[in-house]
């Protein structure tokens, strides 16, 4: 039985909590490992390296460091398909999307390679006579992650690598149900030349979250995940005084407008919809069609349902894999048994002639979906696309903009008035205009409003980089024995 562990000070090490969790491979629904829960005493370890080898860290010197990434850089892009089928293993996802995956991940390594460009402060010399500001950004200490099972590799990157090229310390808590892509890179850090205590790895649950917010080391936890527990990571986060940016979950809406190109609204909504069987947290989950094109757009999504290639990720022919555990796939599937019962059509029914080795369901469509319904309210996370019908573009905006969710939205149309009236009026972080997922690259950030984002600070990019600095302040005054005098007033600059 293949066992996955922690990653503490450089180094595997073996839970010694005696509680663990089984590990699937989706595509066949068999057990392939055990992972390691880690106890409150295995997280303050790991804390514990961490913070031993903050000061040499912080002191290491910018190019050094960037050094570090640059060969980072190197090493995650020559083992990208040995990543990849890890992902693949553990999550289900398709090669295809698991290399997807890797490459948006090592965006964020390339991004922190800059890393000392972007921490260049601003000098204000002769502030006042003979007194120069300049301000300097230092890094927190230890900080922690926590993620997610949709993205193993590209989650924990978008956090790392900012982190640790600022300077600080890292403890990563993974998903425990897809562990093992945590260890391969932290073995990567360490070739890479990352000291040891820099980086660690906790596998677990709970149990180790809560350890991470309440212990007094950490000083800042990036979090992506729900939105019920995003909710909860920053409130005990901040109660205990942390930094705290926490990433929740999504209800993506892809409006399409009368003007829209059917065709490729059509590409992008299968694509967008289905692609890592809808498990991304910008997948899209609602069609929002004006009623004019619906029964249109509602037929070529259908007509193209049938030739998508579902099957086990790691065979090469493979479109779309299981979903991730067998008790998520049922979950889906409820979705699909009850929009019939609350009166929407179920065009697709996904639960038909789906293998029926391993985690998998079909892809679905639903529509004449309402809000008020589950499949509109809840966020399903599974391969099932729902239509809303609207009669104008102003009532799919309100509804977009009543939807609690706010993470990624995309407008289909071939007027640009209209897309940049969207894009201003739209109450939503991440928006696409005939993009249907508008992921941003590494040199912005990402993060959504309302339910989907808990915090000030989005992730990754220029605001990445703030989240894990803190800004210092310097006035300063060289000695200059002709202008010394005693003034008991408020400096002034003058
Ligand atoms: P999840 O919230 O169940 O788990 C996320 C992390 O929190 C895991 O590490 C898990 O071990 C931990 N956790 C789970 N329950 C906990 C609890 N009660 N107390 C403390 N920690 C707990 O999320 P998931 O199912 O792994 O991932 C899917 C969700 O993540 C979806 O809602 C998706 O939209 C969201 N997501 C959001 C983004 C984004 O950028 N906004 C990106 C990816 C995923």
């Amino acid at each position: 039985m293949n066992r996955i562990s922690h990653w503490i000070d450089g180094r595997l090490s073996e839970g010694t909590s005696g509680r663990t969790a089984t590990v699937y491979n989706p595509a066949t629904g068999e057990t392939s490992g055990k992972v390691d829960l880690a106890d409150g005493g295995e997280v303050d370890a790991a804390v514990a390296a961490a913070a031993a080898a903050f000061p040499a860290w912080r002191a290491t010197s910018l190019s050094r460091r960037a050094e570090v990434l640059f060969h980072l850089r190197e090493l995650v892009d020559a083992n990208r398909k040995e990543i990849a089928s890890l992902l693949t293993a553990e999550h289900g996802k398709v090669l295809s999307d698991a290399l997807g995956e890797v490459a948006r991940g090592l965006e964020n390594i390339e991004f922190a390679c800059g890393i000392p460009h972007l921490l260049k402060g601003a000098y204000s010399e002769q502030a006042a006579t003979g007194v120069d500001v300049y301000s300097i950004r230092q890094p927190l200490g230890v900080v922690a992650g926590i993620t997610p099972f949709n993205f193993p590799a590209m989650v924990p990157m978008w956090m790392f690598a900012n982190a640790l090229a600022c300077g600080n310390t890292f403890v990563l808590k993974p998903s425990e149900k897809d562990p093992s892509a945590s260890l391969l890179m932290a073995e990567l850090l360490a070739k890479a030349g990352l000291p040891a205590g820099c980086f660690n790895v906790v596998q677990g649950d709970k149990v180790a979250v809560d350890r991470l917010l309440e212990h007094p080391d950490v000083m800042a936890i990036s979090f992506v995940g729900s939105t019920p527990i995003a909710r909860y990571i920053y409130e005990t986060g901040t109660a205990n005084g942390k930094r705290v940016q926490a990433l929740g979950g999504a209800k993506n809406h892809m409006l399409v407008l009368p003007d829209a190109d059917l065709d490729m609204a059509a590409d992008a909504a299968i694509s967008a919809g289905y692609g890592s069987a809808g498990e991304r947290c910008m997948a899209i989950s609602v069609v929002v069609a004006v009623e004019s094109i619906a029964d249109e757009l509602v037929g070529k999504i259908r007509d193209r349902i049938p030739g998508i290639r579902v099957g086990a990720g790691a065979e090469p022919d493979s479109e779309m894999g299981p979903l991730v555990t067998g008790e998520h796939r049922d979950k889906v599937a409820a979705y699909v048994a009850g929009a019939g019962d609350e009166g929407a059509d179920v065009v697709v029914d996904g639960r038909e002639d789906a293998p029926d080795q391993g985690f998998f369901l079909n892809p679905s469509l639903l529509d004449r979906v309402r809000p008020g319904m589950a499949a509109y309210d809840d966020e399903i996370f599974g391969p099932v696309l729902s239509v809303v019908r609207v009669d104008s573009y102003d009532e799919g905006l309100a509804m977009i903009n009543d939807n609690p969710y706010g993470n990624g939205v995309a407008l289909f149309t071939r007027d640009g008035g209209v897309a940049r009236e969207f894009q201003y009026d739209v109450n939503v972080g991440m928006v696409g205009v005939n993009v249907p997922i508008p992921v941003p690259v590494s040199y912005y950030s990402f993060g959504g409003w309302k339910a989907s984002l808990f915090g000030d600070s989005h992730m990754y990019g220029p605001e990445g980089v703030q989240f894990y600095t803190r800004a210092k302040v310097v006035t300063s005054r060289w000695p200059d024995p002709r202008t010394s005098t005693i003034d008991l007033g408020f400096p002034q600059n003058r």
